[in-house]
Formats: C-alpha cells, structure tokens, sequence
C-alpha cells in the first residue's frame, strides 16, 4: 500500500505540460479524451512507393470529379431558387435527428473519406498542383474533422442545459488552396450542427470539391441536404450567399472577399478564416538547424500559398550579425526541387495560374533598400511555375513588410532585441499564425505575453494545424464573425443558434 501510494505521489509529482488548445468546454473535453488523430501515409514503406507513383501517373490524365463536377453548375435563378428551398427543406428535417445520429454518418465519412484517400490526392494534384506531401495531410485532416465533430455532435443535445436550435442551410465557400481539408472541416462541421449544406467549391479546384461531396454521399449524407453547387455567373454567387433561407456562410479566403460577401447583405451571418502576414522570430538561443527547415517548410510549402504561410523571419541580436543563419537558409532554400506535382521527385510545386498583380511584383521588383539573396526565376514559360526567392533589407512599415502576397517569397528582417522583434510581428494588420524559435523559458513568456495572433507555433513550422491538438483561428484581419476555433472543442456550439433553457427553478 506505501509502494502504490509513493507511486501515486509521484503521478501528482509530474508536471502537467501546457496545452496549446481552448480548455473551457467540458462537452469538449469529453471528445477530446476519445479522440485520435489519424496518421498521414508514411511515403518510405515499401508498398506506398508504388501506391504513391501509381496516383501520380494517374493526375496526369485524371478525370476524377468532371461528372460530378459538370452536374453541379446552376445557370439560372429559377434554379438556383428550387436548389436552395429543397436544401433548407432537407435541413430542417436533418436538423431534427439526434446529434448522435447525425454522428453515425459523420463517422461513416471518416471512413469514406480514407477509402478515396488516393482518388483526392490523384485530383489535388491535378486540378489544384499540390505535391503528394502537402495534399496527404489535408485528407488526413479532413478524416480527423469528420471523427473529431462526430464526438461534439453526439454531446451537442446537451451543453451547459440550452436549447440548441440548427441553422437549417449553411452555404460553405473554402478556397483552392486546400481544396479538401477546408471544404470539408467547413462542410462537416455545419452537417454536425445539424445543418444542411450548399458547397460551392473554389473555381480552380471544383473538381476537388466533387470528390470529397462524393465520399460524403457515399458514406449517407442525404443529397439534398448536401448540395454541391457552381454558380454560372457572378450573379448567381452573389444570390447564394445574400439569399435569406442561408442562415449562415462559413468563408476561407481574403478579408477583402469577406468585406464584399458583408456588402452584399448588411446582417448576413458569416463566419470568415481570412488572410495572414506570418512571421517566424529567431532569436540567438534558437536551435539554428531547426529553424532553418522550420522556415523553409513554412515559407515554401505548397509554394507559400497558405495563410499561415511564413512570409518573414525576423533575426534577433547576434543572429542577424552572424551570417550562419542566412547562409544555411540560403542554401537550403537554392537547393529547393520545383517541379510540377507529377514529378515525384518535385519539393515545391506550381503556383495556381501564371503569377500576376501583386504577386508577380513581389517576385520580380524590390522595395527601397532590399535586394535578393536568392532570387526568383520563372521556370515555365505560362508563368506557374517559380524558383523561390529570399530577400534581405526587408523596412519596417515597408510594402513587403505589410501585404500578403501568397507565393514563393520570403523576406528578411532584423531586429536587436525580442521586444522589437514582436513590434515587427504585430504590426501587420493580421494576425493569423506567428513562430518563435527560442531555447529560453523568459523569451517565450515575454513572446506569449505579447504576440498579437490566433495560432502560435514555438520551434515548429506556422501552417499545418491539426484538429483538436492546434485548432485554426484568426485574430485581427484574419478573421470575421468568428472566434471559435476550426478543429476545436467549442467550434460546433458557435454553429448553432441557441436560446438559453427555460429555468426548472
Ligand atoms: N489550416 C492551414 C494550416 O494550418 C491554413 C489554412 C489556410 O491557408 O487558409 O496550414
């Protein structure tokens, strides 16, 4: 008994690490104890090397989701009208299961969606240019919603005694660049709620959206009450989203876009993931090995086209001085494969369609006091497909410093204490993820003290977010309506309308 209550004691002994996540949910809590991630594929098993060749030989004539995908395009009011009245219809009766029920089929869906693992990463290759690396995690993020929002809708009946009444049509509008692990999380945490669902994937990855909606009807969501649906005209996109049956549109895209859905229709309830101008902060305690494959994953990953993308670093004190930081990325950035998705041996990809406006500046001219360490170069000749490019001299308050650019473009900053270094990285307008590395206990409190920003990432990359250990939200520019995390415990109560139980007292 002495040895089992040593062992006790010493089980209280242990610290208790900190966790990165919204704690304050009990109903949350509960999922989070049952549930698991699931694993990416790992590429260096023997069969997967196949697998992985016999996916890329397809994306390069696949025509997965072209059916589904032709089907969904609506050309008229009329309609557009009878898609939007049957789906509300549809979702006033999906609305009146059961959270547990609607769970079942959010459970099925994992499973659908694990079984069209390779058909996904065979269309976002094709249609969105994404590299087997970056297309793997998005399915296994996308499984991870459906597992994870199953648990919370199962609890959904009964948190903190109120009466939860559903949304009867949600309208989803994800962006390309993660054309299923976005449109999914959306999608599926709106079917949770107990919502029906009008999809309209983004215009340069409807194909995507078609395989993912097919996974989904496959595993038993009703067609109706998930609608996949193509405006034909611009008119007809902005009829979706201001239409008075949509009882709320969940955005991933610009804030400029999020600012335009709002002049549409003055009350509509939107819940917006917006854009981002991410920083990572080295400071002289940092592990510079680290940091520099952390930076390049960040910077260069999908061809920087993520939001959470790093677009700066910024060096602190004696690591701006000393040129073993740049010079190692510097290297590491030059030795760089770009390629198309279908060359396996391509670690970087093409950009969405030939770069243009602000992106093409950035990866062509340079600002007052900046220059190239390693410079940008067009590698096709439809302008897709880019070398990466560093800069130094990056001011304060210069153009680079402030704008989202969403490419291949990485810029250098200095500062010569953290203190100025957070200054650098607040002063964007958004702020949507941020990094530090650092070995020091004090840096990283002053760091989380300070940081304006939804998502922090301390020694490790700044995208790649995963449900339920990193759930994905925005402060400042970076979000609109929102304010609960995607991915996290209190996601699917902010999806709800609710009214407060009536008191037994
Ligand atoms: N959730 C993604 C990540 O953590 C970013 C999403 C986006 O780019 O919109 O990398």
């Amino acid at each position: 008994d002495r040895f089992l209550a040593s062992l006790a004691a010493l089980d209280r002994a242990v610290p208790r690490p900190h966790r990165n996540q919204d704690r304050r949910d009990p109903v949350g809590d509960a999922v989070q104890a049952e549930f698991a991630n699931v694993p990416d594929t790992d590429p260096a098993l023997p069969g997967n090397v196949a697998w992985s060749r016999d996916i890329l030989a397809r994306a390069a004539a696949s025509t997965a989701g072209v059916a589904t995908a032709d089907a969904a395009v609506v050309r008229s009011e009329e309609a557009l009208d009878e898609i939007l009245g049957a789906a509300a219809e549809a979702g006033r009766g999906w609305g009146a299961l059961t959270g547990a029920q609607r769970a079942a089929v959010l459970r099925r869906a994992a499973v659908e969606l694990e079984r069209h693992r390779a058909e996904l990463l065979e269309v976002m290759a094709a249609e969105a240019g994404k590299t087997l690396d970056q297309g793997d995690p998005e399915v296994s993020e996308a499984i991870d919603f459906a597992n994870f929002y199953a648990g919370l809708a199962e609890r959904l009946d009964d948190v903190d005694g109120a009466v939860r009444r559903p949304v009867p049509l949600t309208v989803v509008t994800p962006p390309w660049n993660f054309p299923v692990a976005i449109p999914a999380g959306s999608t599926l945490a709106a079917l949770a709620a107990g919502s029906a669902v009008a999809l309209k994937p983004a215009s340069q990855a409807v194909r995507c959206g078609a395989v993912l909606a097919e996974a989904l009807w496959a595993a038993g969501v009703p067609r109706d009450v998930l609608r996949l649906v193509r405006a034909g005209e611009s008119r007809l996109g902005r009829r979706l989203v201001s239409d008075p049956r949509v009882g709320r549109v969940i955005l991933t895209g610009a804030f400029e876009t999020a600012e335009l859905f709002r002049s549409f229709r003055t009350d509509l309830p939107l819940l917006a993931e917006t854009s981002g101008k991410n920083a990572i902060v080295v400071t002289p305690s940092a592990d510079m090995d680290l940091a520099v494959r952390d930076v390049v994953q960040s910077a260069f990953g999908h061809a920087g086209q993520k939001c959470s993308a790093a677009s700066l670093v910024i060096l602190v004190g004696s690591v701006a001085r000393s040129r073993r930081f740049r010079d190692q990325l510097v290297d590491a950035v030059a030795s760089l494969v770009v390629g198309p998705p279908t060359d396996p041996t391509a670690q970087m990809g093409p950009l969405i369609g030939p770069a243009d406006g602000k992106l093409l500046r950035a990866l062509t001219t340079l600002g007052p006091g900046e220059s190239w360490v390693v410079r940008p170069r067009q590698l096709d000749d439809d302008g897709r497909l880019w070398s990466p490019g560093v800069k130094v001299g990056v001011a304060d308050g210069s153009e680079y410093h402030l704008t989202e650019y969403f490419g291949p473009v990485l810029g250098i900053m200095t500062a010569g204490t953290l203190d100025e270094a957070i200054s650098l990285q607040n002063r964007v307008p958004f702020g949507l993820t941020a990094g530090l590395h650092t070995r020091d206990a004090s840096e990283l409190a002053t760091w989380l003290d300070r940081v304006e920003a939804g998502n922090l990432y301390v020694n490790r990359g700044t995208t790649g977010a995963i449900v339920r250990r990193q759930p994905f939200g925005g402060w400042k520019r970076s979000a609109v309506g929102a304010g609960t995390k995607a991915g996290g415990p209190n996601y699917l109560v902010g999806l709800t309308d609710w009214t407060p139980a009536p008191s037994t007292a």
